[in-house]
């Protein structure tokens, strides 16, 4: 198999790689420097910890050995044996998608050809910001605005600066700002804002509200000294996580009758948002959409990657995860796992794993930034042995003899 990944060749040279677009965390930052000398690429100069690993990782591992049932085989027995598992299969499930652009697209590619629904390892933020979305609409912003424009950022929900680490730093305390000198005011409503929120909006509505919590009375009078109030959506956790989204996207619609305000939701899953843009632009649909009809369903309930492993209804699993290393979810069916090559395979390993390359790292590509307002391009940084999962799964259609029908 012939690899040309496209690397940069100014990786070759003594110099700093500037604004390089990192993968490994939602923030997708753009302006990654890295230095280089005697053609090394000096990952431990990285001053973002989740950076560092990731780059390292795949530096590190510029090649990659096809296995079938855990042994080492050749990319044409792998393949052959990949393709005997789709064609045969009733409903493949591709699932995981932790990787960029194009490989979601491969993973979209692959449901048509072989009749399967896909969805993403982490993808219940999604399937929740899609589903009051779909019902009610919403004010929304991007992260460039709030840097550059908001005066008050409310966190609703556990903010999320561990899995983002530069998100402080370049939302909430960014060196300069476009259009005000002033700092962010921040102001967090914790875990479980539901009725802070509830209140405040009978408040801006001048209903009577009895017992205000002190709270809500705080959020008022912080919204009235606003001029630009923006509401960041962290970590929503338990029953009511939809009730606190749909509470605040109402109370900023309520807000916008006399000024301005926005949601900010933001996703920490890696490629979640590129796995729905991309399903949008194939299908018209997104995440959770099956094709196995020859047309596609969209079911956010039933359509869980989960649940159709847990109850049997999919009978082979394909995860693709270029950005992460970590092991597949063990199941059941058997696996078709397009990975990291660094990634640990567990104690039961896949029918078949196809190593390939990273993107940002052994070859170019395209990933959604976590508000999903922004496609960062990625560099390849090295010379590599890795195909990518786009040259696989072309193989793997264009040599299928599976044929999937509209019924
Ligand atoms: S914050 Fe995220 S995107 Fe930015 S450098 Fe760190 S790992 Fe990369």
């Amino acid at each position: 198999m012939t690899i040309d990944n496209n690397t940069d060749k100014h990786a070759q040279q003594d110099t700093a790689l500037h604004d390089l677009g990192c993968p490994f965390c939602a923030l997708v930052c753009d302006d990654v420097s890295l230095p280089v000398r005697n053609g090394t690429l000096l990952t431990d100069k990285l001053d973002c910890p989740k950076a560092q690993a990731g780059f390292q990782l795949a530096l590190s591992h510029i090649n990659g050995t096809p296995l079938i049932n855990g042994e080492a085989s050749d990319w044409d027995s792998a393949l052959n044996q990949a393709l005997h598992l789709l064609d045969g299969a009733r409903l493949p499930l591709f699932h995981g998608l932790i990787g960029d652009l194009l490989d979601c697209r491969a993973a979209w590619s692959m449901a048509a050809r072989f009749g399967g629904v896909v969805d993403h390892q982490e993808v219940n933020t999604i399937a929740r910001n899609l589903a009051v979305y779909q019902d009610s609409g919403w004010i929304v912003t991007s992260l460039g605005e709030v840097r550059n424009r908001a005066d008050l950022l409310i966190w609703v929900g556990e903010p999320i600066d561990d899995e983002l680490p530069r998100l402080r730093s370049k939302l909430l305390e960014p060196a300069e700002r476009l259009h005000t000198d002033k700092p962010i005011d921040i102001l967090e409503l914790g875990p479980d804002p539901l009725t802070v929120i509830d209140h405040t909006r009978v408040l801006l509505g001048q209903r009577p509200l009895t017992e205000p919590t002190s709270a809500a009375s705080m959020l008022m009078q912080r919204l009235g000294d606003a001029d630009y109030p923006v509401f960041a959506i962290g970590h929503l956790r338990g029953p009511k996580a939809e009730l606190v989204l749909r509470a605040t996207s109402d109370l900023v619609r309520d807000i916008n009758e006399q000024r301005r305000a926005a949601l900010l939701p933001l996703s920490t899953g890696l490629g979640d948002i590129g796995a729905q843009l991309s399903g949008a632009w194939h299908n018209g649909f997104g995440i959770r959409t099956s094709l196995a009809r020859g047309y596609p369903i969209q079911d956010l309930q039933h359509f869980n990657g989960q649940s159709l492993l847990d109850d049997g209804q999919a009978d082979l699993l394909v995860w693709i995860s270029t950005l992460s290393a970590a092991a597949p979810p063990t199941c059941e069916q058997p696996q078709i796992v397009f990975g990291h090559p660094a990634m640990h395979l567990g104690d039961r390993p896949p029918a078949v794993f196809l190593p390939v390359a990273v993107p940002g790292v052994h070859r170019p590509g395209f990933i959604h930034r976590g508000d999903g307002l922004r496609l960062v391009p990625l560099r390849g940084l090295q010379s590599n042995a890795l195909p990518n999962t786009t040259q696989l799964v072309e193989r793997l259609i264009t040599q299928s003899s599976k044929s999937v029908e509209a019924c």
